[in-house]
């Protein structure tokens, strides 16, 4: 597998050679950073483990040269805190026995500059070798703006290849901005009630982002535990953690639609959800 950047990483937990581990991939996650795989992907992580016919395969695109740091890491170059966040997020994929975890190195300029194609042609030639049957990648109402860069460019690299090698599902996650407003009809929900010990530990595992005082670990357990209580007002809970998922797969199979558009309509649905509500009770 070549990428643009030579060092761009592909690492194999079980060993298996690069692209047989690829080829095996049937959940495929794009984020932007270390650590947001395991904040929004938890349901196909779980949903593969220990499982030899379904796989997990998480693609981080940026070089986390930039995070913040603070406590035991404060005085870390960038080049140190790379090192730190690439090491992290392979204790990570070792934990959560993933197929293969690929981290691109980009820097975020460059993944937020959509003149510079080479993040979505990685992007575009990992799905073609992975071809998963459903892919994750961050929502486009995310408020981190390399979040919604990451998500453009993996859409865009979907939308390249043939249709038959697509994904039959696109998903928009949770990570900066949860998906509670989508009005209930919209949200596609995954319930991430097992193995609560394990999400504790793959969320655990990124100390350096954890440690300068960003729980990122209590809040994430944490809105799946309130998402599975706030979900249905009425009768009790049956799952005791969800996370929401925006669906992309209309919007990666029209090339003629924008994002914008896209999102438009989920927006009128919130709107006429409140609207309509309060006209009722006016
Ligand atoms: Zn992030």
């Amino acid at each position: 597998m070549q990428f643009h950047l030579p060092t761009a990483e592909v690492f194999v937990p079980d060993g298996l050679p690069v692209e047989a581990a690829l080829a095996r991939t049937t959940h495929l996650a794009i984020a932007a950073h270390q650590d947001d795989l395991e904040i929004m992907a938890a349901e196909p992580i779980l949903q593969c483990f220990q499982r030899d016919d379904q796989w997990f395969t998480g693609v981080v695109v940026s070089d986390g040269r930039g995070s913040p740091r603070d406590d035991l890491y404060k005085d870390y170059t960038d080049e140190a805190m790379r090192l730190v966040r690439f090491k992290e997020q392979k204790k990570a994929a070792v934990v959560g026995e993933y197929a293969a975890q690929v981290i691109l190195d980009y820097p975020s300029r460059v993944i937020k500059d959509s003149a510079n194609l080479q993040p979505l042609e990685d992007l575009a030639a990992l799905i073609a070798a992975c071809r998963p049957q459903v892919l994750y990648t961050h929502n486009l109402a995310d408020k981190h703006d390399t979040h919604v860069a990451v998500a453009l460019r993996a859409i865009a690299a979907v939308r390249r290849l043939p249709e038959a090698d697509r994904p039959r599902h696109v998903y928009g996650c949770e990570v900066w901005r949860d998906l509670d407003w989508m009005v209930d009809e919209d949200k596609v929900v995954f319930d991430v009630s097992a193995h609560e010990n394990l999400q504790a530990a793959l969320l655990g595992i990124f100390d350096s982002q954890i440690c300068g005082g960003k729980r990122y670990d209590l809040a994430s357990l944490g809105r799946r535990r309130a998402h599975a209580t706030y979900y249905a007002s009425h009768g009790t809970d049956v799952a005791t953690g969800l996370t929401y998922g925006m669906d992309l797969t209309p919007l990666v199979n029209d090339p003629d639609k924008s994002p914008q558009a896209y999102l438009q309509e989920y927006f009128q649905r919130f709107t006429q959800d409140v609207m309509g509500r309060l006209a009722r009770l006016t």
